[in-house]
């Protein structure tokens, strides 16, 4: 089980994210900042965690149980 948290504040709208994993993660088209699509995604958990890995500003959180 997966569990994401996305931190609007922190994010810096680097798009990584969305990127890697563009089924849980998208864009403001406003502000450019993260939108959590699927907060439980029952797949793309590796994406997941390399789109954690790779934003910069440290905006996603995890827990895997
Ligand atoms: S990778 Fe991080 S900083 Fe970039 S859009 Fe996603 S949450 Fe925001």
């Amino acid at each position: 089980m997966m569990r994401i948290s996305a931190d609007r504040d922190r994010c810096i709208g680097a798009g990584m994210c969305a990127l890697l994993a563009g089924s849980v993660f998208d864009q403001d088209d406003n502000d450019g900042r993260v939108l959590l699509l699927d907060p439980a995604p029952a797949t793309e958990h590796t994406a997941v965690r390399e789109a954690v890995e790779a934003c910069p500003s440290g905006a996603i959180t995890l827990q895997e149980s």
